[in-house]
């Protein structure tokens, strides 16, 4: 089988498609006697379908529950997909026997969300970054040098080699595991929410630091994040999912500047204003997310849209679209963008701490007037 036969259309291949991800599907069985049935399963990714090039990086956005960080593990093969196809370079991941998957994972690492229980307290930052080089059988003879390379690389101090990750911020820690991701010189990687965790004002500096080492390296990111503001700075295209699914994808000046589906509106609405005191009418989604067991039928988002009809519940729409920008909505077209998105939303919405400041002042002004 070649890597095209099963090429999705919806989703346009970016040049050179580094990766390519075919209807992925992972749903996780419920033990028996659960729900009353011995078949309930948990559709935690439905159809997955997205490629990436290389140097690029795609981001996987929703919120916590959509499915993201299960499509980041499939890709990887830490978990193995129920259906679908994972290409990387050419080859099909899926059907890689468990040895010749291990070499080709090399190329395929991962940073994870929390980075103090990724590093293992009881070995040393050199430990830690020498392991993998070991495993792969690279760097020989000069590992120590080499990891002192590559901690100069995530900006710390090669002195650092002998401590241990407890003497770390969370900062730090998080770029002793970019260090010891890029140990093993991929060409891709996952970043599981790497900044989530982190306070804000380093969470700029360590999305700079994987901006800088992309350029550096050439590397593609797949970059998993409920935080659109990040996204924006870090990503070439996104894709935005629900419930298991994804609702829209485009480049990424396309999706910030004309998004299309409710979904996505929503989600954009909820990025703060960098001006303290500005607030934007945000677009509040009625209900939960709902359980991912028993998914609505029809669109998946029906139970939660503002524009939702009876077609939504009787007819599931196909993600399609044009000129690269696709979306999963049968009446997008007709969906007008929310005032809170519309280009000079932000000059228009009133500055509350402005307005706070001149009521608490004005008066007294006035007096002396
Ligand atoms: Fe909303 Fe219907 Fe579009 Fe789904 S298909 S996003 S329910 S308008």
């Amino acid at each position: 089988m070649t890597m095209h036969d099963d090429a999705v259309a919806a989703v346009p291949v970016l040049t050179p498609p580094l990766l390519q991800v075919d209807n992925l599907v992972k749903h996780f069985p419920l033990p028996r006697g659960l729900f009353g049935r011995g078949d309930a399963v948990v559709h935690a990714v439905d159809g997955v379908s997205f490629t990436l090039g290389a140097g690029q990086t795609m981001a996987l956005v929703g919120e916590s529950g959509c499915g993201k960080s299960t499509v980041g593990r499939l890709l990887l093969r830490l978990l193995e997909a129920t259906a679908g196809r994972v290409w990387f370079d050419g080859e099909d991941l899926t059907s890689l026997p468990p040895a010749a998957m291990r070499a080709r994972r090399r190329e395929m690492q991962m940073i994870f969300q929390d980075p103090y229980s990724s590093l293992n307290p009881r070995m040393t930052v050199g430990q830690t970054l020498t392991e993998p080089m070991a495993l792969h059988g690279l760097a020989a003879g000069r590992r120590q040098e080499r990891a002192a390379e590559l901690l100069d690389l995530v900006g710390l101090a090669p002195q650092y080699l002998q401590r241990y990750p407890h003497e770390f911020s969370g900062g730090q820690r998080q770029r002793i595991g970019i260090a010891r991701a890029l140990a093993v010189e991929p060409r891709l990687i996952v970043c599981d929410e790497p900044v989530s965790a982190l306070d804000v004002s380093i969470q700029a500096q360590v999305v700079n630091l994987l901006q800088d080492i992309q350029r550096r390296l050439g590397l593609s990111y797949v970059f998993i994040a409920h935080d659109l503001a990040v996204v924006k700075h870090i990503a070439s295209h996104v894709a935005v999912m629900y419930l298991g699914q994804i609702v829209e994808y485009a480049d990424k000046e396309s999706l910030f500047s004309q998004p299309r589906h409710p979904y996505t509106h929503a989600l954009l609405s909820a990025i703060p204003l960098p001006e303290p005191g500005r607030v934007l009418n945000r677009v509040l989604l009625q209900g939960d997310v709902p359980n991912p067991i028993s998914p609505p039928s029809g669109c998946r988002f029906h139970t939660r849209c503002p524009h939702a009809q009876q077609r939504c519940a009787d007819e599931a729409p196909v993600l399609t679209g044009e000129a690269g920008h696709s979306v999963a909505c049968h009446f997008w077209r007709d969906i007008a963008l929310p005032l809170a998105l519309q280009p000079d939303a932000a000059a228009r919405v009133p500055n509350r701490r402005l307005e706070q400041l001149q009521a608490a002042f004005l008066p007294k002004d006035a007096e002396h007037a």
